[in-house]
């Protein structure tokens, strides 16, 4: 490698290089096995997933904007019911509630930790709130205790945090994305709910296969969504390596910090349970930052502009520019750079250093 080569944002590849044979001899054996669907290796992920997040029970589906809808259905959430959600995360969070015909209502954030801010929370509460949904944003478990002081039932929605210790079980279910870039991927699509509530996860496990559990009897209007067994299988393997990977991002932030790039940024402040899904700062020049970076070949990216309440589609909400000053003000400034478990100091370096020349020399 030299100084040259570009740097990505994040290298699944690299990360699964090492476990390819096991990973061909894994979808060997579902071949072999000729079952592709509702076979061993979903059951055997749905047991080892459950038992990694210390829930009673986790019901597999097709992906992680499924595993909230049908939370959502069989909490029988719909038409007339609010769902307090933030408006800085990716869409799904809040397509999702107003796919079921409920309404997402945006709270604002707090700009330290871009996760849900429970006193502007409460603040949206009415008598027709059914549930909260915080996100774990990038990798930053939300602050789930205070969270449930308000009285409502919780949904994480976790797609960026699997692997955190401190997420699913404060809330009363957790929904997971197992899309290729998350921290715990498969080679494809794939989604998962995690709760303890064993009525909750019956219902759930009726819904994503067209409300049935006979294949014979159906008894609620549900959908098809389904793991596959060859996304099981894989997933297997890599729920294995995940505490490892984890160890290696939260390795990758420290070296972040230790190399100064808080000179010249506001970086990620740390805490135990973050899984640095992304590596996110913020800076009011974020865009002379990422336009030097690009410039010397390294990736870097920014999220959620516009933020979620100033979608098209979700225009019919009513909101306006101005409403949520934190959110919209954290869209401007946040920016991505590459992180993964695996990336070389020396990669890093290089960031840093691209980071730093663009510093401008404060103003005293
Ligand atoms: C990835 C993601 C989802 C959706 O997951 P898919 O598997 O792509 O459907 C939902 N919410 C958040 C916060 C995500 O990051």
């Amino acid at each position: 490698m030299t100084a040259r080569d570009p740097i990505p944002l994040v290298d699944v590849k690299a990360q699964y290089a090492p476990l390819l044979p096991q990973i061909k001899q894994a979808i060997d054996e579902v071949l072999e096995g000729g079952q592709f669907v509702f076979g061993p290796n979903v059951s055997a992920f749905e047991e080892e997933a459950a038992r990694y997040l210390g829930v009673r029970e986790t019901i597999s589906v097709a992906n992680g904007t499924d595993a909230i809808v049908l939370v959502l259905n069989a909490l029988e959430i719909g038409p007339g019911a609010e769902v307090i959600c933030p408006a800085f995360t990716f869409y799904a969070t809040a397509e999702a509630i107003a796919r079921v015909g409920a309404t997402p209502v945006f709270a604002d954030i707090s700009p330290q930790t871009f996760n849900l801010e429970p006193d502007r929370v409460a603040e949206k509460i009415t008598e027709r709130t059914k549930a909260i949904m915080p996100v774990h944003l990038f990798g930053r478990p939300a602050p789930l205790a205070e969270l449930a002081k308000l009285g409502l039932p919780l949904i994480e929605d976790a797609a960026q945090a699997f692997g955190s210790p401190d997420i699913a079980g404060t809330g009363i279910a957790s929904t997971f994305s197992f899309y290729p870039t998350k921290n715990l991927f498969g080679l494809g699509d794939g989604g998962l709910v995690a709760s303890s509530d064993e009525e909750l996860a019956e219902r759930i496990r009726m819904l994503r296969f067209h409300g049935s559990k006979s294949k014979r009897i159906f008894e609620y209007i549900g959908t098809n969504s389904r793991l596959d067994e060859i996304q099981a299988a894989a997933l297997r393997i890599f729920l294995r390596e995940l505490d490892g990977w984890t160890a290696l991002r939260r390795e990758a932030a420290d070296r972040y910090r230790d190399l100064g790039l808080g000179q010249v940024c506001d970086v990620p402040a740390d805490e135990p349970g973050h899984v640095y899904h992304l590596f996110v700062s913020r800076s009011p020049h974020r865009d002379e930052i990422r336009s030097a970076l690009a410039d010397a070949g390294i990736a870097s990216a920014d999220y959620y502009e516009p933020p979620l309440h100033l979608q098209p589609a979700l225009r019919y909400l009513g909101y306006s520019e101005g409403d949520l000053p934190e959110t919209e003000r954290a869209s401007q400034e946040n920016f991505s750079i590459p992180l993964w478990a695996g990336i070389s100091a020396e990669q890093q370096e290089r960031v840093v250093e691209t980071v730093l020349a663009t510093a401008r020399v404060p103003a005293s």
